[in-house]
């Protein structure tokens, strides 16, 4: 005869819902705490067996044992189950007498279960969780009050250990502030309510920021920075917006649906407080504080919405606005940025997505085109043609980008090969990125390169911009003076825009300049870029480097910045990037070279 299923609790949903809300009652290493219980429990009674059992959806768990190798039966055959759905302690003398229990493969296969008592694990609030029950091979009289008592007695020690558990499931580590878990619980917990709250996530500093502290300062200035950060938030947030650290140094906060007229207030605050280094270990770090704010209605709270407040703020970080509201728009152009960096990976690999295109530059005395300047371009085999200045500040971000560069050096050296063999000698100038400065590696694998293609430093130039400065400046200026051993030149990128210091001019040994084009555009008697290109040109000559202007789009600029002794453009007006195989037919009809000397 079939066993009858065992009957369900009557709280059967809310039950499954706070197991399935902490995998740490099914989940994870046996507990120490536990295994002493049922020893106890086991030695007491005198039982073979002795289990605290937890009742999940189609199997009740051993969360500790004594007596049995089973981990786990189904829940079809757990006499816990009974006890569960009874919320109070049942117990079989002979379950073989039993008709509940008589064909239960547990009583009569392995172990042989005959006699059972099995007292529930009530949790605050009154959620049966499973089961504390002693079992025996041999059938048994009923137990006596006193020890029915002290099977009581002994369940609620273990009550009181999951319960540590469940707690302890909620709170992050290093900071005993609650995680986000109990986030996201209590989350629930207002919008059930029927409240409207803001989520918010609070970034301190960027991915790569994060990474360079612990490389070079450790793990415990990590800890110690994170507490500083903590206690200043704590001090700033209202005392009714519960902080939560969601994960490495990103805090959040829940603000009651009733506040959120002062939120801005609060945010402004919070900017200008971590605006201001932070002192750790006597060591001043500047935070980047990014606050990402969604609103969220009662069934309208979208599945992922702990990202998305997470996208926000990394948004509102990177443009250094302070806050902002997570918006579709927004999410959408993460999610393109995600995908584009994950394809990238597999373009590098792929051969036929990448191509460089070159950019011809010409000498503005002679008219004659000696380099050109090696461009990456890239079709994805979806989304299209992707510009480099969508894709490469994205690859900058990860390791990605020394594979892209070692990508370009390859193709540029082996073109320089096939235009040599073709008995064109052009110069070619690749662009490389900080990082790539940052150690020997880029350096090494041109070296290695130029070996095996029997060519000459001077068939290169390495073009960079300042940001390359930002970090070791004493690696940097080695990788420059080693490619410049070799006859490689150097390039500073880009000069102008940005941030841009005099001063670099004068200490890096480069060997030539590349004015910005944003420079190039209104180029006009009076203007202020009338003046500063003028002093740019007159600077670097003096300090006798090369000026290459970019972004020659007229022919009126271009006769301007020669007569200021620019010595080289390029740009739309002298040609496009033109792709490798139309280069020969290029410098063949040297259109601009026969009207440039016209000119001059
Ligand atoms: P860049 O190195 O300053 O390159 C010059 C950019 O200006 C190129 O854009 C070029 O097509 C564009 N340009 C040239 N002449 C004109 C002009 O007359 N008018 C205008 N409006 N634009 C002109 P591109 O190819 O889209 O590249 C953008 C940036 O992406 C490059 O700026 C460079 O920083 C980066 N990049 C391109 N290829 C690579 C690469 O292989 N590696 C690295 N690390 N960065 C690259
Ligand atoms: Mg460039
Ligand atoms: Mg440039």
């Amino acid at each position: 005869m079939l066993a009858p299923y065992p009957p369900l609790p009557m709280n059967e949903l809310s039950r499954q819902r706070l197991i399935d809300e902490h995998p740490c009652f099914v989940e994870g290493n046996s507990d120490t705490f536990l295994d002493e219980v049922v020893k106890i429990a086991a030695l007491y009674f005198n039982t073979p067996i002795c289990l605290i059992t937890i009742l999940d959806r189609k199997r009740q768990w051993f969360r500790a044992r004594v007596g049995t190798d089973l981990q786990e039966t189904p829940r079809a055959d757990s006499f816990c189950a009974y006890s569960v759905a009874l919320g109070g302690s049942v117990e079989v003398c002979d379950a073989q007498q039993d008709e509940r229990f008589r064909g239960n493969p547990l009583v009569t296969g392995e172990p042989g279960i005959r006699y059972y008592a099995g007292v529930p694990l009530v949790l605050d609030g009154g959620l049966v969780l499973g089961n504390l029950c002693v079992i025996d091979t041999q059938p048994r009289p009923l137990m006596s009050a006193a020890d029915q008592a002290m099977l009581e007695q002994i369940a609620r020690l273990a009550v009181a250990r999951l319960d540590e558990m469940r707690a302890a499931a909620f709170i992050d580590g290093t900071t005993g502030l609650y995680n986000h878990a109990k986030l996201d619980e209590d989350i629930s917990d207002a919008i059930d309510r029927g409240e409207s709250p803001l989520a918010v996530a609070i970034e301190l500093v960027s991915p790569a920021q994060l990474n360079d502290m612990l490389k070079s300062l450790g793990f415990q200035f990590l800890t110690d920075f994170t507490l500083a950060v903590k206690n200043l938030l704590r001090s700033l947030l209202p005392a009714s917006w519960e902080l939560y650290k969601i994960s490495a140094l990103r805090f959040a906060c829940a603000v009651p649906g009733n506040q959120l007229e002062q939120a801005e207030a609060v945010f402004a605050t919070l900017r200008e407080a971590f605006g201001k280094p932070i002192h750790c270990q006597e060591l001043p770090v500047l935070p980047q504080i990014g606050i990402g704010v969604l609103r969220l209605e009662p069934g309208a709270v979208p599945e992922d919405w702990m990202r998305l407040i997470v996208c926000a703020a990394d948004e509102a970080r990177r443009t250094g606005q302070g806050w902002a509201y997570y918006d579709e728009q927004m999410d959408a152009a993460q999610q393109r940025s995600n995908r584009l960096l994950n394809d990238l990976a597999g373009a590098v690999r792929a051969d036929d997505q990448l191509r460089l295109v070159f950019q011809p530059r010409v000498d503005l005395n002679s008219g004659a085109c000696l380099s050109v300047e090696a461009l990456l371009r890239w079709t994805h085999p979806i989304l299209g043609e992707i510009s480099p200045g969508e894709f490469i500040p994205l690859a900058e971000q990860t390791a990605l980008i020394h594979a892209v560069s070692f990508w370009v050096i390859n193709q540029a050296i082996n073109q320089i090969d096939a235009w040599r063999r073709e008995g064109a000698n052009l110069k070619v100038a690749i662009n490389v990125s900080a990082a790539d400065l940052n150690n020997d590696h880029l350096t090494d694998e041109i070296v290695r390169l130029l070996a095996r293609h029997e060519l000459d430093g001077s068939c290169l130039e390495v073009e960079f911009t300042e940001s390359a400065l930002v970090g070791d400046f004493s690696v940097v200026i080695t990788q420059i003076e080693r490619l410049q051993a070799m006859g490689v030149e150097i390039a500073i990128d880009d000069f102008g825009s940005g941030y841009s210091n005099w001063s670099y001019l004068r200490d890096i040994p480069a060997n030539t300049v590349k004015l910005d084009r944003s420079f190039m555009d209104d180029l006009q008697p009076g203007s202020k870029d009338w003046n500063i290109v003028r002093a740019l040109i007159s600077l670097a000559r003096e300090l006798g480097q090369r000026v290459v202007a970019e972004g020659i789009e007229t022919e009126h600029t271009l006769k301007v910045i020669r007569d200021w002794g620019c010595q080289e453009a390029q740009g739309f007006y002298i040609s496009r990037p033109l792709e490798a195989g139309d280069m020969l037919a290029w410098l063949n009809r040297c259109t601009f070279a026969t009207s440039s000397s016209e000119m001059a």
